[in-house]
């Protein structure tokens, strides 16, 4: 075991890594957009690092180009932040800089959802962060050896205020000289959610607003670096309180003069809401629409469910994309509420009286102990060792369904796709948007993504009628991870798959029950 404790604080290099690929691409996609999708904390954390009078270097995956060349080789420390499809990425980067004795640490949600995996292939793991935690845990850059876990670290909760924009931007500027066309700028104006999904992460966070000012003061020095800027709101629900948001927006920047990209939930999007949306700059609006049977709270339906709640978010929704250029509804399918073929059927409605809008269609996902109710799959035990490569919302469902049999569930799903992207679907799709962008992006997204599931779900479907070690995997047979995954894995990770740890594929779906079963569950305590 080494330790670097020093009493002097000394300027150190530091890396930081935001991990936005599950593998090495050199797709249009990748070279040219997924930047965008670059969050807020890895930026927060180069801001506080170097107000302490460090070196950063922040750079992002985005698996076209080799991350070597970005990053200089005598790093005193370096972080990642992952996604839980981006975590064999993570843990093959992790292993290289760790052989080069780097200490690492990762954040992001991957971290949060299963530290007791990540512990064994990081010096740290973060829950919630701080600025006091981060200097901390530079300042002790312990060093892990060989099988020894890393430190799991979390703060009380998420920080009261984040660094500014203008703090922000040198950040931010390199980043978007990675998205040559479509620039996104991250802001954030509140953490946490007051409703209560129970899929969801931020459900488990209180809800807190940043302050006002920030925000007027962020978007006014906005315009001053952009001239149209775009800026993509990463609040998990954006506007909770809506006057407040929308009256700050207005006395901050001209209407129109920003637009913004946000998600919503149904109960904020009132007609007289949406109309102010729009006249500020608001273009694209994700809606979570969920389930006809459930989660009827942030749509205040509580109690309307089925056709009648299709017949009302279908009216609600086509009212909204009359005023927003771009709406996309999310689903989640699977849920323990779902059974039969009637949740697919509604869904194929509301395609059909929604044809302007992009659906897209999440398959119930347990991420470790990112929401208490997974504590409730695994004490049922229904958890399937899917790798977290597939763990991507769409690629496979961990959570065996309370109500169907694999094959009834994917025959569903495939049938609802196979609806959703007819042909037929993607000509009114086409014909009911306006502008031609609009028209092109969704056309585009059901001709590569669309199509890219139908194949997908129709192999899956295949292979468990017909692949038996596959079947058996996902009956709880056997725990032993199907070669069609494993190939499938080392393959998309290319170079990568020689630093993956080994047996990294593998991971304890059941791990958050272990540790709450063993008394052991100290992972909750602050540690500042
Ligand atoms: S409304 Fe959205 S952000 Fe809030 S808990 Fe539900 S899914 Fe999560």
């Amino acid at each position: 075991m080494g330790c670097q404790m020093e009493c002097h604080m000394k300027k150190l290099r530091i890396g930081i890594i935001e991990i936005l690929a599950n593998s090495p691409a050199n797709t249009m996609y990748s070279r040219i957009m997924r930047v965008n999708s670059a969050s807020i904390m890895p930026q927060v954390i180069a801001v506080w690092l170097e107000k302490e009078g460090h070196e950063v270097f922040l750079t992002h995956y985005s698996g076209y180009k080799c991350l070597y060349e970005e990053l200089p080789d005598d790093l005193d420390f370096i972080f990642f932040s992952a996604f839980t499809t981006s975590a064999y990425v993570a843990y093959a980067l992790s292993n290289y800089y760790r052989s080069q004795e780097i200490p690492t640490a990762l954040g992001g949600p991957h971290a949060r959802s299963y530290p007791e995996d990540a512990s064994k292939y990081f010096d740290y793991v973060f829950g919630f962060t701080n600025r006091e935690l981060v200097e901390q845990v530079v300042r002790e850059r312990h060093f892990c050896r060989a099988y020894e876990m890393g430190t799991y670290v979390t703060a009380s909760g998420h920080p009261s205020d984040l660094p500014s924009v203008q703090e922000r931007w040198p950040h931010i500027k390199r980043m978007l000289k990675k998205a040559p066309y479509l620039k996104i700028v991250p802001m954030i104006a509140s953490l946490g959610c007051p409703y209560t999904c129970s899929f969801c992460i931020d459900s488990v966070v209180p809800y807190q607003p940043l302050p006002y000012e920030k925000l007027k003061a962020d978007l006014r020095f906005l315009r001053t670096k952009i001239r149209k800027p775009v800026v993509g709101w990463h609040d998990p629900n954006f506007g909770i309180r809506f006057n407040d948001y929308l009256s700050a927006i207005e006395e901050a920047v001209p209407p129109g003069s920003v637009h913004f990209i946000a998600e919503s939930s149904l109960s904020l999007l009132s007609e007289d809401n949406v109309q102010r949306l729009r006249k500020n700059g608001f273009r694209v609006m994700l809606p979570g629409i969920e389930s006809w049977f459930d989660l009827g709270i942030k749509s205040r339906m509580k109690k309307t469910i089925g056709m009648e709640k299709v017949e009302r978010i279908a009216e609600q929704v086509n009212m909204i994309q009359e005023y927003i250029p771009y709406v996309q509804a999310n689903f989640v399918l699977g849920l323990d509420s779902d059974e039969g073929e009637g949740p697919f059927e509604l869904t194929k409605e509301f395609v059909d009286r929604c044809p302007g809008v992009f659906p897209t269609y999440n398959l119930l996902t347990a991420y470790g102990r990112s929401v208490p109710l997974n504590l409730q799959y695994q004490t049922e035990e229904r958890m399937i060792p899917i790798p977290f490569a597939l763990l991507n919302n769409d690629s496979a469902m961990n959570v065996r369904p309370k109500n169907y049999e694999w094959p009834d569930f994917f025959e569903h799903l495939l049938d609802l796709l196979e609806h959703t992207f007819s042909r037929q679907a993607v000509l009114r799709r086409f014909s009911n948007n306006g502008g031609l962008s609009i028209k092109m992006m969704n056309y585009f997204r059901a001709n590569t993504q669309g199509k890219r599931h139908i194949r997908y779900y129709k192999e899956v479907l295949e292979r468990l009628e017909s692949d038996r070690p596959f079947r058996a995997f996902f009956e709880q047979d056997t725990k032993e991870m199907p070669k069609y995954y494993t190939d499938k894995i080392m393959n998309t990770l290319g170079p990568l798959a020689n630093w993956l740890p080994e047996n990294a594929l593998q991971h304890d779906p059941y791990a958050y029950r272990t540790t709450i079963d063993s008394g052991l569950d100290n992972l909750y305590q602050p540690a500042v």
